[in-house]
Order: C-alpha cells, then sequence, then structure tokens
C-alpha cells in the first residue's frame, strides 16, 4: 500500500498525499446469484448457458470468473450486471433485486451502481478523457466528487492527457480512461470482461494493477472474466465455470495454480 491509501498503478501513477477514502465498509455482498439459470433456444437447440448457479461477491473482494470457452462466463457477468435477464433465478446488487425492476430503474441501477470495464474500451471518441472519465455522471446529473475524481485521474497517471480524445491515446492510456471512468462514479461493483484483450504485456500490467489497488486501497469490488491466468492471478479468489455450472474456486491464486486448474477443466 502507498503511504497515503490511495489508488496507485504501479508503474502508471503519481500518488498524491490524501488521506485515506475508502468506498464503504467491508462486508455483505456487493452482488449475489442464487440459483441462476439461463437458458437459450428451444427444443433440440436448448443451451443452458447458466445452470443452477449460486455466487456471492463479497464486498472489496477481486474475483476472478474463468473456464473454457462456451461455460458460461460472459452470460453470468451480463446476468450479473443487469445486461440479460436469467431464465431463472435471482441477483442481487447488495439489497437490490434485479428481478422485476423496470427498464427504467435497471438503467439506472447500471449507470449509478455498476462499472464496466470492456475489451474495447468503449471510450467516444469525439469526447476527450476528462469528457469520457465524467460522462456517466454527467448523464445522472450528478455532481462530480472533485478530490476523488483528482484522486483517481491523478493515480492513474492521466493528468497531463485529460484534453486528448480516445484517437490520441495508446491501448493502455484508453483502458486506463475507461479504468478511471468505472471508478469515478464510486460503484458498488465494477464488472471487467477482458479488459486486458487488446493490450501489451505491459499495458495489461499497469491495469490489472489499477484494478487490484482499487480494491486493496479503496475497498472497491470487482468481478473479472478473462481467460488469462496472469490476469487470475491479481484476484483475491477465482470461481471456475464449466458447461454453466460452477466446478471449482480457488483462494489467493497464483496464476501457475490457475493454470493447472484450467488445463484439469479443458482435459488438456
Ligand atoms: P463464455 O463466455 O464462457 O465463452 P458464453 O456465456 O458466451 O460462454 O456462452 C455459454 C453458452 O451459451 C455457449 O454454449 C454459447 O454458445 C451459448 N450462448 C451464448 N449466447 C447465446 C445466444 N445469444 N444465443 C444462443 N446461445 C448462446
Amino acid at each position: 500500500m502507498n503511504p497515503s491509501g490511495t489508488v496507485s498503478s504501479g508503474t502508471a501513477g503519481t500518488a498524491q498525499s490524501r488521506d485515506p477514502v475508502r468506498l464503504r465498509p467491508a462486508g455483505g455482498n456487493a452482488a449475489s446469484a442464487t440459483g441462476l439459470t439461463k437458458i437459450y433456444g428451444h427444443g433440440d437447440t436448448r443451451v443452458y448457458a447458466l445452470d443452477d448457479v449460486s455466487v456471492d461477491f463479497r464486498r472489496g473482494e477481486f474475483t476472478a470468473i474463468m473456464g473454457p470457452s462456451g461455460s458460461g462466463k460472459s452470460t453470468l457477468m451480463h446476468c450479473l450486471a443487469g445486461l440479460d435477464a436469467p431464465t431463472s433465478g435471482s441477483v442481487r446488487i447488495a439489497d437490490t433485486e434485479l428481478t422485476g425492476l423496470s427498464d427504467k430503474k435497471m438503467t439506472q441501477l447500471r449507470r449509478d451502481r455498476i462499472g464496466f470495464v470492456f475489451q474495447s474500451f468503449n471510450l467516444v471518441p469525439t469526447l476527450t478523457a476528462l469528457e469520457n472519465i465524467t460522462l456517466p455522471i454527467d448523464i445522472a446529473g450528478r455532481k462530480p466528487d472533485r478530490d476523488w475524481l483528482d484522486n483517481v485521474i491523478d493515480t492513474l497517471g492521466l493528468r497531463n492527457r485529460l484534453s486528448h480524445r480516445p484517437a490520441e491515446l495508446s491501448g493502455g492510456q484508453q483502458q486506463r480512461v475507461a479504468c478511471a471512468r468505472a471508478l469515478a462514479g464510486r460503484p458498488e461493483i465494477i464488472f471487467g470482461d477482458e479488459p486486458t484483450g487488446n493490450l501489451d504485456s505491459r499495458s495489461s500490467a499497469e491495469v490489472l494493477a489499477i484494478l487490484r489497488n482499487s480494491v486493496t486501497h479503496l475497498g472497491q469490488t470487482v468481478v473479472l472474466v478473462t481467460h488469462d491466468p496472469r490476469a487470475a492471478g491479481y484476484a483475491d479468489r477465482v470461481v471456475f465455470l464449466a458447461d454453466g455450472r460452477i466446478v471449482d474456486e480457488l483462494r489467493s491464486p497464483t496464476a501457475d495454480r490457475v493454470l493447472d486448474r484450467m488445463k484439469h477443466l479443458e482435459g488438456i
């Protein structure tokens, strides 16, 4: 931990001296799924993408979701984040049950309480880095918390890039902007879908360190879908899926141990 308790990107940031600010007290679940089943298709073409999945994501923990291709990772993340509706079962973000929420309430919940970091960055090309970072807050009509925003910008090493448009930034810088956007609103939980999939190994390490430090130092909750054992090695816990079911779990993972489990699951 850096002395000021601020988020630090390791190689990317310049931490400033501020009091530690944590998001919210540890404990409780940031998200949970109970008996989650998702079926695609009908009759002979029926696919159980998720088959009775129950899993909790504790506040202040970094979880990686891994599994062979087609095992249901993306479907699980999309159901947890309210981007897709399960066939049955329930999803909660903190104390809010997602089933039955109106489209409007679901959109508000995603905007106000969930942060996203996607493989493809998903920045708005015509906006500057700063405008991209504050976009969800602006759309919500909220006033940004300047101290928090400054903290995030400085520690992610983006201070001298704020007026640049995405095309003027490297892939790693764009993903750091996306991380800053996710952190800026202090969401209940951040979901990452292969966020390092388009990055070189140095930029990947920077982005993963940012997410790791946001958990360790700020109490952020992060859930990451990845196929990369090195990325999973940054997590506190790895949940393994196969054929739409949770089949294994690893605490305090290392890349080597994750690789071993994956080889086992893929029958290599
Ligand atoms: P993963 O992310 O682990 O690769 P997915 O969650 O994308 O797995 O997919 C799980 C299963 O559900 C796969 O068999 C996939 O083919 C199927 N599936 C996913 N999305 C759809 C869809 N929109 N329509 C039909 N089948 C789907």
